[in-house]
């Protein structure tokens, strides 16, 4: 049966000229006529963190200069509107507030079509056009320190300053705060949510994605990273609307789905304004290092794998749960992508 918030969600999702933009393009796709949904923008290429699971850092491209406003401004013209026609923009870094001018030419540009991702480590402006602001925060205060430096009680300050002026949501715009899940930080997920329940509308969880084999910052497929979903799942009943993962999608972080991953629906570029691949982990150049796919926990295209292009993911993971617990709790990738 449906719950009352799924109702009103479904209301606002048919009054919101987005879901229209996505049914086009995704009935255009079914056609045969395949294009991005959605983009990803390096604003800058700087940060004033160095935290220890970063990706960007990983990959960065320390000889050029980054774009100046008419570089995005060129950016946004003919990759995100003229080309691909994108649906929604992702304001990714380093750390997207070193650049507010060019945050505010997206706000602008692409009004009501981007969302800002940003370590909170500087005092977050409101940007009337931005609808999701995302605040990375990896753990409770000591596990979070311990991964992006000593830096929580001043983004817990920051967010909180934000979401008491402004709201944890309003007209327009949503507030949440998404967790990379390692190896170092999985068992403080109950916590985090106790902690963040309060101050933001929302929360995600994403699993890290390492870059070499023997990264001990991944969680591996098995046993402990089954137990710690099935905790998700738990506390996403228990704290019904705040947790936003879906159930499926949760589930599809238990195994290997990265080899059917459908890149192609986000066209990422990078500082530069050149595109990125396979996906904003990865980068233009292609001596960079690149992400596992195999072991990939993103939610990006992820999200659009869940929702939209293979029906529902549950029905496989009934299939890896009877397999996986017959014998061997760790899962083989070789035994996926047939
Ligand atoms: S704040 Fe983001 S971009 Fe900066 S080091 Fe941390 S993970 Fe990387
Ligand atoms: S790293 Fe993840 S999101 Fe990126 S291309 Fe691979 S599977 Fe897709």
């Amino acid at each position: 049966m449906l719950h009352q918030h799924d109702v009103k969600n479904i209301i606002n999702m048919l009054k919101d000229p987005t879901y229209w933009h996505i049914s086009y393009k995704a009935i255009r796709s079914m056609l045969g006529k395949r294009s991005p949904f959605y983009g990803s923008a390096d604003v800058t290429n700087y940060c004033n963190l160095h935290c220890s699971h970063c990706y960007w850092w990983a990959s960065r491209n320390s000889s050029m200069q980054e774009l100046s406003v008419e570089g995005w401004k060129r950016v946004i013209d003919e990759i995100f509107k003229k080309r691909y026609n994108v649906v929604h923009v992702y304001l990714l870094g380093g750390e997207p507030y070193l650049r507010p001018d060019v945050i505010e030419l997206f706000s602008k540009e692409m009004h009501g079509k981007c969302t800002v991702v940003t370590n909170a480590t500087l005092p977050i402006l409101f940007f009337k056009g931005i609808v999701l602001y995302i605040f990375s925060v990896d753990g409770p205060r000591e596990v979070h320190d311990m991964i992006r430096g000593k830096t929580y009680d001043r983004v817990r300050q920051n967010i909180t300053e934000f979401t008491s002026t402004y709201g944890r949501k309003g007209k327009g715009f949503y507030t949440t705060v998404n967790v990379t899940i390692n190896s170092l930080n999985y068992k403080h997920v109950a916590r985090m949510v106790d902690e963040w329940e309060d101050v933001v509308e929302g929360m995600v969880f994403q699993f890290y994605t390492p870059f070499s084999e023997n990264d001990p910052l991944w969680l591996p497929f098995g046993r402990e990273r089954d137990t710690l979903i099935d905790e998700l799942i738990r506390l996403k009943r228990e704290h019904y609307g705040f947790i936003l993962n879906t159930e499926a999608q949760l589930n599809v972080s238990r195994r290997p789905w990265g080899n059917r991953c459908p890149n192609w629906m986000c066209v990422a570029v990078d500082a530069f304004g050149r595109i990125k691949s396979p996906c904003s982990m990865g980068s233009a150049d292609p001596d960079m290092p690149s992400p596992i796919c195999e072991r990939c926990g993103c939610l990006g295209n992820c999200l659009a794998y869940t929702y939209g292009l293979r029906g529902d993911p549950g029905k496989e993971y009934n299939v890896y749960a009877r397999d996986a617990y017959a014998g061997n709790s760790m899962y083989e990738p070789s035994q996926l992508h047939q």
